[in-house]
């Protein structure tokens, strides 16, 4: 699909501020140690953001540091994480993480992220087993502020019915959006979209009548303008 970007950014600038006006214009405000952000993005795959809070909560509260966690056994960590679900894949790909860091590093530490450009840092984490497009962009922005854009399914779904992108892959659309946006609006956009997309552009049955985005939205007027 050939993409009019110019086109595209303005209707994602008008977008933006029409989220912004309804959920109110969201800020980044406080860092999150790097590691803790990668782990707690690998509890919350395929889960609800509740489930994964508590698997976490209980994770450090058995293994306090992520050295215990890597010298632990690995169904000792499942049982720590089971309440979040697929606790048998995830405990060894967080332990498999805490070995290659462990084993680069001669560390745990992974805050160096800061100081290297977005693209570098995305890369990076996407060398480990179990973090994909997803994970790495949420990472980022969410310890770091980073304006890496984090694609969910709520906002590939979206993207798709206002017509920003064609119908691709999240991870070809983290690519496609991520030039489109303004820095400065990446974090906003990013949580105004999970919460548009779960309050009024469901999968099933779009409430589109009462949706802030419908006049801009490719979809919308397909079904209600052209009949
Ligand atoms: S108009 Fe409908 S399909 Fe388009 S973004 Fe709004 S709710 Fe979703």
């Amino acid at each position: 699909m050939c993409y009019n970007y110019p086109v595209k950014m303005s209707k994602i600038s008008r977008i933006v501020e029409l989220l912004d006006e309804e959920y109110g214009r969201q800020e980044w405000t406080y860092p999150e140690r790097v590691l803790d952000e990668l782990i707690l993005t690998i509890l919350s795959q395929n889960t609800t953001a509740k489930t994964c809070k508590q698997a976490f909560a209980r994770l450090r509260e058995r293994f306090p540091a992520w050295e215990d966690v890597r010298l632990a056994r690995c169904s000792d960590v499942a049982e720590a994480i089971k309440v979040g679900g697929l606790a048998n894949q995830k405990a060894p790909r967080i332990k498999q993480i805490l070995e290659e860091v462990y084993a680069q590093q001669g560390s745990l530490d992974l805050e160096w992220l800061a100081d290297v450009p977005d693209t570098e840092a995305v890369d990076y984490l996407l060398k480990f087993h179990g973090v994909g497009r997803k994970t790495a962009a949420c990472t980022l922005m969410f310890a770091l502020g980073r304006p890496v854009f984090p694609v969910d399914t709520h906002i590939h779904r979206i993207a798709i019915r206002v017509g920003l992108i064609g119908d691709v892959t999240a991870d070809q659309a983290h690519d496609i959006l991520q030039v489109m946006i303004a820095p400065e609006d990446v974090y906003s956009f990013h949580i105004n979209l999970v919460t548009h997309g779960r309050q009024v552009c469901h999968a099933h049955s779009p409430e589109c009548e009462r949706c802030v985005i419908n006049e801009e939205c490719d979809y919308f007027v397909k079904r209600y303008k052209t009949e």
